[in-house]
């Protein structure tokens, strides 16, 4: 197979895999032009594209090259020029972006710090105020403010970002800081690799023998008891030297189920901070940071609009306006309101349907109580408040009826089912931390 055969095979699947929209804007005008043992190179027609490719579609082209040229392929660069007739489109600065965190024992390769994520692109607002206080006093005195800092919060909050910050704040003080930055699945990865390989020593020495240790997503370590065995030393090992422990988790150390009692006291030690959805000032002043950093102009009432449609999420407020400027820059759609409307609205996920089960399997899970119990007659308020919230969703997400959903859940009156859509819909407006849990169990079930 010649690389023009094998592109044309990989587009031909990418093509199957990304929607229509986006495989003609980011795949029109690349090539591969050159697949030397695991080495890759792909030309792309702009930096832009590059950009996009290295953040966006990486993962989706090693597999798919893999997949096809039947070998492994260890790295992919993405080269500007090449065999591009594309007209030239005014180069749009991004910062780089470094490769993914790699699996295997991290400490050969690399701290797993992405040079973007600093402190002075960090919007501060409300809702974030309190974990960016923590997360620089920890910068700035690393291992002597708060250990551990724990912050947790919904999607496409900061959080990455925040612990990322830390990491490179304390390496731009002092360049002989060791850290580490992984997300829980390295960590996990590495143990059972160690394990496996009978290198513990080696992962031992790793994670021990850091200044700082940085783990994101720690909420999946719930149920790997192993894993939660060798974090457990490894965080005394750390904390008793006085290194610095950064963690992050979409939800409060108490909600992630089955952690260990002696964990969730170990994470009580420090410092726990929680990241909320930004208000409409921060989330203008967001755009506002990432329009000049692109340097690209955007009127104020375009910026009102998109902050007014997109509340909970930065990052899908950053790939809002990601999309507006490659429409305009790489297929000359200026920004009009007209144009923006059409496009948030037929960027809304179309959600796959959901059914009653999975509401209660989902909610269930987040709670970490058993179905049956739920289903069942005991009215405890532990029991009730999950339950209230099944029945929340079945009406807001399914539109059932208020007799179907007392029904659903055990036989109960539909004055109950009224009572518990009217009180959870008046409290998640009162209370943001209800809204998130809300937004975050409607995140799993339609994301599995
Ligand atoms: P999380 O880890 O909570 O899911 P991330 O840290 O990955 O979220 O953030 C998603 C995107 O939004 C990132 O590109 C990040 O840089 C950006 N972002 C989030 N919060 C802010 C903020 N307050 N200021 C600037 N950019 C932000
Ligand atoms: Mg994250």
């Amino acid at each position: 197979m010649t690389s023009e055969e094998l592109w044309q095979a990989a587009l031909g699947e990418l093509e199957i895999a990304l929607s229509k929209a986006n495989f003609t804007t980011w795949f029109k005008n690349t090539a591969l032009t050159q697949f030397e043992n695991d080495q890759v190179t792909i030309s792309v027609p702009n930096t832009f594209t590059k950009a996009w490719f290295e953040k966006k579609y990486h993962r989706a082209i090693l597999d798919t090259l893999q997949r096809i040229g039947g070998r492994p392929i260890k790295t992919i660069t993405y080269q500007v020029g090449g065999r591009s007739s594309f007209a030239a489109v005014p180069a749009i600065t991004m910062a780089p972006i470094s490769a993914p965190a790699s699996r295997g024992v991290a400490s050969t390769t690399g701290n797993g710090l992405n040079p973007r994520y600093v402190f002075s692109t960090f919007i501060v607002g409300k809702g974030n105020e309190l974990p960016h206080a923590a997360a620089r006093a920890v910068a700035a005195r690393p291992g002597a403010a708060y250990n551990p800092l724990f912050i947790y919060g919904g999607v496409g909050l900061g959080k990455t970002h925040l612990i990322q910050a830390v990491g490179n704040e304390i390496l731009a003080s002092d360049p002989t800081k060791k850290i580490l930055y992984v997300t829980c699945e390295t960590f996990t990865n590495d143990f059972i690799h160690a394990v496996r390989g009978g290198n513990a020593k080696r992962f031992q020495d790793t994670y021990r023998g850091v200044d700082v240790l940085l783990i994101d997503d720690i909420q999946f370590i719930t149920g790997k008891e192993g894993t939660q065995e060798a974090f457990f030393h490894t965080f005394n090992a750390l904390h008793q030297t006085n290194k610095q422990l950064v963690l992050t988790s979409d939800r409060h150390p108490k909600a992630i189920p089955a952690l260990e009692a002696r964990l969730l006291s170990r994470f009580e030690w420090g410092m726990i901070a929680d990241i909320i959805s930004p208000d409409f000032e921060t989330r203008v002043a967001i755009l506002e940071a990432k329009c000049q950093e692109k340097q690209y102009q955007l009127d104020k009432n375009i910026v009102s609009y998109i902050a007014t449609m997109i509340q909970n999420n930065v990052r899908e407020l950053e790939g809002a306006l990601n999309k507006i400027v490659a429409f305009h820059q790489l297929k000359n759609i200026p920004p009009t309101l007209e144009f923006i409307k059409k496009m948030l609205a037929s960027s809304q996920p179309i959600r796959k349907s959901v059914t009653n089960k999975q509401v209660l399997q989902t909610v269930s899970l987040f709670f970490d109580i058993p179905q049956e119990e739920l289903l069942g007659k005991s009215r405890e308020k532990r029991l009730a408040f999950p339950r209230q919230i099944i029945m929340y969703l079945l009406r807001t997400e399914l539109q059932a009826s208020f007799p179907a959903i007392g029904l659903e859940l055990g036989g109960r009156d539909h004055t109950t089912a009224m009572h518990a859509c009217s009180k959870i819909t008046r409290e998640a407006e009162e209370d943001p931390k209800l809204k998130q849990d809300i937004e975050l169990i409607k995140q799993r079930l339609y994301n599995g």
